[in-house]
């Protein structure tokens, strides 16, 4: 069974911790700018909605391989 994350969380890009803002529900565009809750800095959407895109694949990425490990590994 893959195990593949609904959603990733959005990271800020200064701290590294997790954008919890009630603001995150609702839809943004590319250039808005989401203030951190822990360090008050302004991320750019469009920035961390990539940074976050880019992980979902690694995870996606790594899942597969082992998933592709295993099936060998019965054979
Ligand atoms: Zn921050």
């Amino acid at each position: 069974m893959l195990d593949i994350p609904n959603s990733i969380a959005l990271k800020c890009l200064f701290c590294g911790l997790e954008l919890k803002s009630d603001d995150i529900k609702r839809e943004y565009k590319e250039n808005d700018m989401l203030k951190c809750t822990y360090c008050n800095e302004l991320n750019h959407y469009g920035s961390i909605y990539k940074v976050a895109e880019n992980e979902a694949k690694d995870i996606v990425t790594q899942e597969i391989q082992n998933e592709l490990n295993n099936l060998f590994k019965k054979r």
